[in-house]
């Protein structure tokens, strides 16, 4: 995943400059035919827009995330409903939406090229996972539970009534649903963490030091972990080679 630092400094949200304790991440799609997220960047970061401030763009035209908040930074994304305000705690992402697109009112558009408009969806749709993996993780949150679209946030009466990003996908006939990114967020969050298979046998932990160059002596290794199998010196290797392989 590629995240470039675009903060929009000059927007009167930022300098506002308030910290929110992340509960949960919004998705949203910008809701006009405009991948690029330099255009949006622009727009918001001037000290007369203060009509909104996302925590991030994601470009439709290369995928390219744009964190324009620091995350913990209370945006302006979601607005309010009667149950009270998804800024003071969600996270807040904007998809931008394919030129391939034409709106003619509200969220109904037609599509002018079908071909590019869904290789935009599928590219955002796929860093979105990624982000939102990372963000999950980031702030020990559920990706089923904790990862609401704007128009889920209106539902639960916490957001403005927008229907996007769901609108932009079952528009294109993506067959992308929410329930659907959930689960696949899920599921990238896992594959990630099976990439480390921690080992637990002494053998393989002393292999894996030796072969590394940390322990030189590889059967003295072994021979202190057996004369005390579950000690400190077993637990501390197991540690060791877990911290150096995540960060391999
Ligand atoms: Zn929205």
């Amino acid at each position: 995943m590629n995240i470039v630092t675009s903060y929009l400094t000059n927007n009167p949200c930022y300098k506002a400059g308030r910290k929110i304790a992340v509960k949960g991440l919004m998705l949203h799609s910008v809701g006009c035919a405009q991948p690029s997220a330099k255009v949006f960047i622009n727009t918001f970061n001037k000290s007369t827009y203060n009509a909104a401030c996302v925590h991030a763009f994601i470009d439709g035209n290369t995928g390219t995330v744009y964190q324009t908040l620091p995350w913990n930074h209370r945006g302006w994304h979601g607005g309010s409903g009667k149950n009270g305000s998804c800024n003071n705690t969600h996270i807040g992402v904007e998809i931008c939406e394919p030129s391939g697109i034409k709106y003619s009112g509200g969220a109904t558009f037609t599509v002018t090229d079908r071909a590019a408009a869904l290789a935009s969806v599928k590219r955002t749709y796929g860093s979105a996972v990624e982000l939102f993996a990372y963000l999950c993780k980031s702030y020990g949150l559920n990706p089923i539970t904790d990862i609401i679209s704007h128009n889920e946030g209106n539902k639960k009466g916490i957001a403005t009534a927008h229907c996007d990003p769901e609108h932009l996908w079952n528009g294109l006939d993506t067959g992308f649903t929410m329930d659907g990114f959930r689960r696949d967020v899920r599921a990238f969050m896992a594959g990630e963490k099976s990439k480390i298979d921690e080992y637990t046998d002494i053998e393989s932990i002393a292999w894996d030091l030796n072969h590394r160059g940390i322990v030189s002596d590889k059967h003295g290794l072994i021979d202190a972990v057996k004369a005390e199998p579950n000690g400190r010196l077993y637990w501390l290797a197991r540690k060791a080679l877990h911290y150096i392989r995540e960060r391999d």
